[in-house]
């Protein structure tokens, strides 16, 4: 099965990238995007900024590696291996060359750093060493799983035991997590167990400590408490995420059903105080960190591209383990507000912070940016995680849209594809997420369930099949029976725009409501001389819909333009305080003009702009 987790027990079982073919599409359009561009877009970037060259340097002589200095950041490896595993989901003709680039720099005894190779081991808090190793076994995973056995598996299974060698028996861990959840898919691509054995040390020593202190404090690596001791993600968003994934990929194939309910426990609340509107994770800018509960200011979100990617991961692993509907709903919205926000409609550009509110139009910048922030998306960053991230996960992202279990099968994500399990084939067709309506039909006779899930904001859904239409509600609506071929399964998703208020606790947009259509968030974008968003209030009428020509659909809400005071003192205190409405409550329709709101993945790419999610409704 090809699919980048695997559990031997849990719910469901994924169905694999050689199960469900994806079709042009939303998601379809995106992967072959992918495949076709943005994975030697990555390339390229990575032999002109000498990331690929670090590896090929190792070959040279002392005094030819002294002439020509390595490149990158400490890290820059792994950029490398996410790349891989791109390609090898991808089943990209650029890999054996560049896996042997690789290998050729592998050490005797598998140590593999084209950085630390005279120093191995010094940095456990910045290193990233075991960071690096990480990614290394999933490109190697993935390899496995779609190809088989070749080179860049030899050099994976090779660091694999130099590390359970090197660090069983020692309390070290790494800075930032990710060698759990690869080492545990490790084990299940080849059964070997000492794989596992270290994934679930290196979860249960961190937050002894593992580390040293450091400015942000340990829970910047989640060090500061063991992690079944956690009550909620904390510190540096990505590496949260990852290390929750991990630990619960070890709770799972060792049966640790406390270790499960923890992380559960954990993304509960953090779920329900620690995340944007869009499913984006992190507020904090100078430790791209969690803030604390309600902390989610709109202009200084992060939201990491990995942040996403990494909470797209954990909900996928835990709707595995536990079949509950609310992880695919979190991961639904985060593909499409996230994920799919990240990359440029070109396949060239990204997003490495997507906040929700930005006051200032960005600067075009050619070459490599320098900072995470921005507000256009960039072809390369200095620390450029984000790119190699999403060309992995739009390479493997078929094999997160459906599951089997013992009754049939589960489709979690409506996109066109073509799904087949055990004798059963089936065509998805849909204008998902712009229509909501999403037609299976039966291809090759079976029987079995058919669950399509029906998302939270889908009330008034509707399921027809044999004849019958029947109301369904949030959750799975499931169609039973033997199953011929030409048979059809159509579900209704009601995709009326609608308000969203937030929680009055996340202060820094009470007042304010933003607009949602179906899975996606929707946003105010201003280009040139377009009107200033700092100054709108928005009327709360119901949106009217735009159909574009491409299937995209654009909303106009009422809005009108706030006069500023004198450039003086921005605080004053009238006679008679304006009444305001109450948080959460419509505030009349100003009187106002037609105001365009996009998707929100959709924004930037019409040029420098400045942007909001969350719309004032008062003064
Ligand atoms: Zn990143």
């Amino acid at each position: 099965m090809a699919s980048p987790v695997l559990p031997s027990s849990g719910v469901l079982s994924p169905l694999g990238t050689d199960s469900v073919r994806p079709a042009p599409g939303f998601w379809g359009d995106r992967i072959a995007l992918n495949r076709e561009v943005t994975i030697a877009h990555c390339q390229e970037w990575m032999e002109r900024t000498g990331w690929i060259g670090n590896f090929r340097r190792l070959g040279a002589t002392p005094a030819q590696r002294g002439a020509h200095p390595r490149q990158g950041r400490e890290f820059s490896d792994s950029e490398i291996y996410k790349l891989l595993e791109a390609m090898a989901w991808a089943d990209h003709p650029n890999l054996p060359e560049l896996a042997a680039t690789v290998a050729a720099a592998q050490e005797e005894d598998g140590y593999l750093n084209t950085r630390w190779y005279d120093d191995r081991y010094s940095d456990f808090e910045w290193g990233h060493e075991l960071y690096c190793y990480g990614h290394l076994i999933q490109a190697g995973v993935a390899r496995l799983r779609a190809h088989g056995e070749d080179e860049l598996t030899k050099v994976v299974l090779r660091a694999a035991d130099h590390i359970c060698r090197r660090f069983m028996n020692t309390q070290e861990t790494c800075g930032h997590p990710v060698v759990e959840m690869a080492l545990v898919e490790l084990y299940r691509a080849t059964g070997t167990e000492r794989y596992l054995e270290m994934a679930r040390r290196f979860v249960e020593r961190r937050g002894l400590p593992a580390l040293g202190d450091i400015t942000f404090g340990r829970a910047y690596f989640q060090d500061d408490l063991p992690v079944r001791r956690a009550r909620v993600f904390r510190g540096h968003a990505v590496r949260a995420v990852y290390l929750a994934s991990g630990a619960v990929d070890v709770a799972v194939e060792t049966g640790d059903s406390e270790l499960l309910s923890a992380i559960e426990a954990q993304w509960e609340r953090t779920v329900a105080r620690r995340i944007h509107l869009t499913g984006g994770l992190g507020s904090r800018h100078s430790d791209e960190s969690f803030g604390e509960d309600f902390e989610l200011p709109p202009d200084r979100a992060y939201s990491e591209t990995c942040a996403g990617i990494g909470s797209i991961m954990l909900s996928h692993r835990l709707l595995l383990a536990t079949g509950n509907v609310r992880y695919a709903d979190l991961a639904e919205r985060t593909m499409f507000n996230v994920l799919a926000t990240a990359l440029a409609l070109d396949g060239r550009s990204f997003f490495y912070a997507s906040p929700l509110h930005v006051r200032v139009p960005a600067s075009p910048l050619e070459g490599v940016n320098q900072v995470a922030e921005g507000g256009l998306r960039s072809p390369w960053f200095t620390v450029s995680c984000c790119p190699s991230n999403i060309a992995r996960t739009y390479a493997s992202l078929a094999a997160y849209l459906a599951t089997s279990d013992a009754s049939g099968v589960q489709i979690h994500h409506h996109a066109p594809a073509e799904i087949r399990h055990g004798g059963l084939a089936l065509r998805v067709e849909t204008g998902y997420p712009w229509s909501g309506a999403v037609t299976v039909r039966v291809l090759e006779a079976g029987s079995g369930r058919i669950s399509l899930r029906v998302p939270p904001w889908a009330s008034g859904a509707r399921l027809s099949y044999g004849g019958a239409v029947r109301p369904v509600s949030p959750g799975y609506a499931v169609a039973e029976g033997e199953w011929r071929a030409g048979d059809e399964i159509r579900l209704d998703l009601p995709m009326t725009p609608r308000w969203t208020y937030p929680d009055p606790r996340a202060d820094a947009v009470r007042g304010c409501a933003a607009v949602e259509r179906g899975p996606l968030v929707y946003c105010a974008e201003s280009v040139g001389d377009e009107p200033p968003l700092s100054l709108i209030r928005a009327g709360t009428a119901t949106p009217v819909e735009h159909h574009l020509l491409d299937g995209v659909v654009e909303l106009d809400v009422q809005a009108s333009l706030l006069h500023p005071p004198a450039d003086a003192w921005p605080y004053s205190s009238p006679q008679a305080p304006q009444s305001a409405a109450p948080p959460g409550q419509p505030a009349p329709a100003p009187a106002g003009e037609p105001l365009r709101l996009v998707p929100y993945h959709r924004w930037g790419n019409r040029g420098p702009a400045t942007m909001r999610v969350w719309l004032p409704t008062t003064a």
